[in-house]
């Protein structure tokens, strides 16, 4: 059943994949978040975990579980989020995408989408497909996407792009790596807050920072894409500015109505 309300956009910055079996402050912000929500007819989950030639759509109806992720507790690798990928949503996903992503079998649900999804929606009764972010394109690209993505706002589907503003695995657990995460993290909100899209679209190419923060923009494209779901009348909320393990920031964005 179609609801009148727009769907808003998040961007999450979902962190360790500790975060999945954990309980804490950034967990229950977004099982809070899930509740204020309500209900939601599919999700389109772009996940900085599935970094592609090419854009691709999950195909999969029964979508496996991917664990890529090294040296965990055991209970990480058997947890199962069993959500399904449906077929209308992914044909309303590839069609608002032109036809420029390609369906495929081969991907599933990575930690990028469960571990967030599992404290959000903890009943995964919801539908659930992802779509890859494309290692061979730029900023200017991933924010079109999310262009492209906004009209399934009007159809009761809720797009989350999920990644981290500032990730820099290199220097991780690094002290004197704050004080830039911190700044960069700092810089996207105010730019966030001003609208300055033109701004954070050419933060790749200028800010001093940039190669510290994302050294691979696999975590940053997915905040465009959002980015590129919204429109100036969204109300922005903004969550958990938290720098952890150093040089990760938890930041995360709502555009649009939650309650
Ligand atoms: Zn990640």
């Amino acid at each position: 059943m179609t609801q009148q309300k727009r769907m808003p956009v998040l961007f999450i910055g979902h962190g360790s994949p500790m975060n999945i079996i954990e309980k804490n402050k950034w967990t229950e912000s977004w099982r809070a978040l899930g509740e204020k929500i309500g209900k939601v007819d599919g999700i389109v989950m772009l996940s900085a975990h599935w970094y592609t030639d090419g854009t691709f759509v999950t195909e999969e109806h029964n979508p496996k579980m991917i664990y890529d992720m090294y040296g965990f507790p055991v209970e990480i690798y058997e947890y199962v989020y069993p959500a399904i990928n449906a077929e209308a949503i992914r044909d309303l996903t590839l069609e608002s995408l032109d036809h420029i992503a390609e369906p495929n079998h081969e991907w599933g649900y990575d930690h990028g989408n469960y571990g967030v999804l599992s404290h959000l929606f903890p009943d995964a009764n919801i539908p659930v497909l992802q779509v890859s972010i494309n290692r061979n394109e730029s900023s200017q690209y991933h924010y079109e996407i999310g262009q492209k993505l906004k009209q399934l706002r009007d159809k009761n589907i809720l797009i989350i792009a999920s990644g981290n503003i500032v990730h820099n695995l290199r220097r991780i657990m690094q002290p004197q790596a704050t004080p830039w995460a911190k700044n960069f993290d700092h810089d996207v909100a105010e730019l966030t807050k001003a609208r300055d899209i033109a701004g954070l679209i050419a933060l790749e190419k200028t800010h001093p920072d940039f190669k510290l923060a994302a050294p691979m923009p696999d975590h940053f494209y997915p905040f465009l894409s959002a980015l590129g779901a919204t429109d100036d009348s969204d109300e922005l909320t903004i969550i958990n500015q938290d720098v952890t393990l150093e040089t990760l920031t938890m930041t995360s964005y709502i555009w649009g109505k939650i309650h």
